[in-house]
């Protein structure tokens, strides 16, 4: 093992960066086949691939980098892509360039120069760039910037091979040394950064990794993460402050600008004269309107653009339902059948439940999400590469806005049960499009109030039971409620602990473009594995801690026997009774009744039944009783064991088929049940933590704390809430 890492050190590292949708992974696929496997960063979740390629008889190790538009630490994706550049030093870097929007890309093509790392153009998209008429010089260009240029097209592979060997060759040139380029800033910036650069030598404040003058720029640029490594030098950084402070405060009076919009308009300056100089657009851009444009007038437009949105996003929860409610109810059917026969296998006892409620239902409950995850990722896939996802985000984003999130939180809120039905688990993963922390943060922290599909039987269940109105109503209504809450905390979190500007939007919106088929597999396939791997093990342990804490301790001997005393009579007697008759069928009945009064006895006497009573004292100002508690509680692990557990503990009898009717009259009369608990019960189902696998996700999206917040935060909330609806409903029943 040792030897092979010793053997990958002597290899070169080359890392691919660029824009998003430059096509840096299709790139990367291109280059290492099948030979790949998705890292993570150390204490980050942007994720990295690496991957190796054999060239001219070597191995050389080739590493993805998250698609970046700057190297200023403005998002995690940023920081991430120069942590990596810096510490890590690769031999070189390929920057894969859209030669279509060759500008824009070139801007952060620029700040690796800057850098000083040594790095190769890979102009790509050169079909496209051919196919629009304009013309490229990249031989001149690459002269203007001093950095061999190659064309490609991803794609079809074309120029891989010649890419590779311009960077092995410039990166054995080059043997590690960095030569930063310096441009010019203007005369009234590049004093201060003239000056900020001295000082920074002169205190070696980590010059050992980054060039002087480049953490100047990124200081001056507001780099939190420079100005977090400045600040830990105290006064130093004070003196630093006011000397950059002063010429802001100059700026503004005389040019009302930042000092950060001065950079990015020298850098700007700096392309466009060199891109003057070697690229001709086609004149008659007139005669032939793109493709995508006259697609963008019909998508896009103000009133169709919304209408046709909202019928994808219908189609696409649709479909990701209908068709994975075939394939769920198979991989349903098959851990039942292996419940059956695990029973058929083996004698009634502690081993079997625990085999059979314990870890087969357990891990089959969440291993029967993948079918829908598979199709919603699938999907999300293909408008993700096809351009849409980008129109989408657009449009919607000045409404989300609004409450401190983005265009892109929209469809983590649809998928996680906006449409009700939905799942919070992919949810949270589809928040992956976000590229700026702090509204990715919002996002999953309030995606989880949607109504998922566990939730909706419960929702249906007290409609049904306390509300006239029909169960469609009543839940169009709590839908509408999940989206004002999720909204509505959205904006107080934002404005509170997630304060912080929202980050513009600065999506481009990129031609549209038919995905491919192994594109899509693979960004689709790495999302369902990380699932089932993380979910499959996890659950696993909960399930079985669940199923200890609701069977043990078990009954004292006497009650248990006075059970099993009644159960031997009674099935004695239907032994007895003749087969089709009347009799039979209130003894199958007092038989039933009798199991049901056994499990709702055993499950008070339990562990989580004790921790059920023991709430009841707190949990009563929201008009819960015990046996809600053990249900909300078994929530925390997946709310399917919401309903099941009610059934359960309230000696309802089997849960299966219509019982749903019969269910809610039973309800209805139950003493302590009114339309205040009632309401009280569905703010706090909607509201409260999210369930385990949800928390899971969050971790792995965030951060273990944040987790641990949106367990906390939300069922704080909750109960807030719901002890307000019981106590002011209680008035009016
Ligand atoms: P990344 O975000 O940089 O990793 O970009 P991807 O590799 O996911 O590519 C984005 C989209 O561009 C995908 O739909 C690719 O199929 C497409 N693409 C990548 N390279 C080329 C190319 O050279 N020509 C064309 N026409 N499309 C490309
Ligand atoms: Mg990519």
């Amino acid at each position: 093992m040792s030897q092979k890492s010793e053997k990958q050190k002597n290899r070169l590292t080359i890392a691919i960066a660029g824009n998003p949708n430059s096509g840096k992974t299709t790139m990367f696929n291109a280059l290492t086949g099948a030979k790949q496997h998705v890292g993570n960063y150390p204490g980050v979740t942007v994720e990295k691939r690496e991957g190796e390629v054999f060239h001219e008889g070597e191995w050389i190790n080739i590493v993805d980098l998250p698609g970046t538009y700057s190297l200023t630490a403005y998002s995690q994706e940023e920081l991430v892509a120069r942590k990596y550049l810096v510490n890590e030093r690769p031999d070189a870097v390929i920057d894969i360039i859209n030669a279509s929007t060759l500008e824009r890309n070139l801007y952060l093509a620029i700040q690796f120069l800057e850098l000083g790392i040594p790095v190769v153009f890979a102009f790509n998209m050169m079909d496209e760039v051919r196919k629009s008429g304009k013309t490229i010089d990249t031989q001149k260009l690459s002269s203007l910037f001093g950095v061999p240029i190659v064309e490609t097209v991803a794609r079809t592979g074309e120029g891989k091979t010649e890419m590779i060997e311009t960077a092995r060759k410039h990166a054995i040139s080059k043997q590690g040394e960095w030569k930063p380029l310096v441009l010019s800033y203007g005369p009234d910036l590049d004093p201060l950064l003239d000056e900020v650069t001295r000082i920074i030598e002169l205190n070696e404040i980590h010059t050992n990794r980054f060039p002087a003058r480049w953490i100047a720029l990124k200081y001056i640029e507001n780099d939190e993460h420079i100005l977090s490594l400045v600040n830990e030098k105290g006064e130093l950084a004070r003196e630093l402050g006011d000397l950059v402070q002063k010429t802001e405060k100059h700026l503004d009076s005389t040019l009302n600008m930042y000092p950060e919009a001065i950079i990015a308009d020298y850098r700007y300056g700096y392309i466009n004269s060199i891109v003057k100089q070697g690229v001709v657009e086609k004149t008659d851009r007139q005669e032939r309107i793109a493709f995508s444009d006259t697609l963008d007038r019909v998508l896009t437009q103000r009133i169709l653009g919304p209408v046709i949105m909202v019928a994808v996003f219908y189609a696409m929860f649709y479909l990701t339902f209908a068709i994975g409610a075939v394939p769920m109810e198979w991989l349903g059917a098959a851990f039942n059948a292996m419940g059956d026969l695990v029973k058929s296998l083996m004698s009634e006892g502690p081993i079997r439940s625990l085999i059979v409620s314990g870890i087969i239902d357990g891990v089959g409950g969440v291993l029967g999400f993948v079918p829908l995850i598979l199709i919603m990722f699938m999907m999300i896939s293909f408008l993700e590469d096809s351009g849409y996802m980008a129109r989408m985000a657009y449009m919607l984003d000045r409404v989300m806005r609004i409450f401190g999130l983005h265009g892109c939180s929209v469809m983590p809120f649809i998928v996680s049960g906006g449409i009700p039905g939905g799942c919070a688990v992919p949810g949270v993963m589809a928040a992956r499009t976000l590229r700026s922390p702090k509204e990715k943060l919002a996002t999953l922290l309030t995606a989880p109030f949607m109504a998922c599909g566990a939730k909706v039987p419960v929702f249906i269940l007290l409609a049904g039971a306390f509300f006239q109105e029909s169960a469609a109503t009543a839940l169009f209504w709590i839908t509408i409620g999940a989206w004002v809450a999720a909204l509505v905390v959205a904006r107080f979190l934002r404005s509170t602990i997630i304060r912080g500007a929202s980050t513009p939007f600065v999506m481009e919106l990129p031609p549209y473009r038919m995905p491919t088929l192994p594109g899509i597999l693979i960004h689709t396939w790495e999302r369902v594995w990380q699932y089932i791997k993380k979910a499959g093990t996890i659950i696993l342990c909960i399930s079985v801690i669940i199923w200890a804490a609701m069977t043990y301790p078990s009954l004292p001997q006497d009650r248990a026997e006075r059970y099993t005393d009644k159960i031997d009579q009674i099935q004695k007697r239907i032994d007895d009774t003749p087969k089709p008759s009347k009799e039979l069928t209130v003894l199958r009945e007092q038989l039933k009744n009798i199991h049901t009064e056994r499990a709702g006895e055993s499950l008070k006497n339990s562990f989580a039944g004790r921790i059920g009573c023991g709430f009841e004292s707190i949990t009563k100002y929201a008009g819960f009783d015990w046996r809600d508690n053990i249900a909300l509680l078994g929530g925390f692990a997946a709310k399917e064991v919401i309903i099941s557990t009610l059934g359960t503990a309230y000696s309802l009898g089997e849960m299966e088929g219509g019982a749903t009717r019969s269910l809610s009259e039973r309800f209805r009369n139950s003493p302590g049940w009114d339309v205040a608990k009632a309401l009280s019960m569905i703010v706090f189902v909607m509201l409260y933590a999210p369930c385990f696998v949800t928390i899971i996700a969050i971790a792995r999206e965030s951060s273990i704390n944040w987790a641990f917040f949106s367990l906390v935060f939300n069922t704080v909330l909750a109960f807030a809430l719901s002890v307000a609806v019981y106590q002011v409903g209680k008035l009016f029943v």
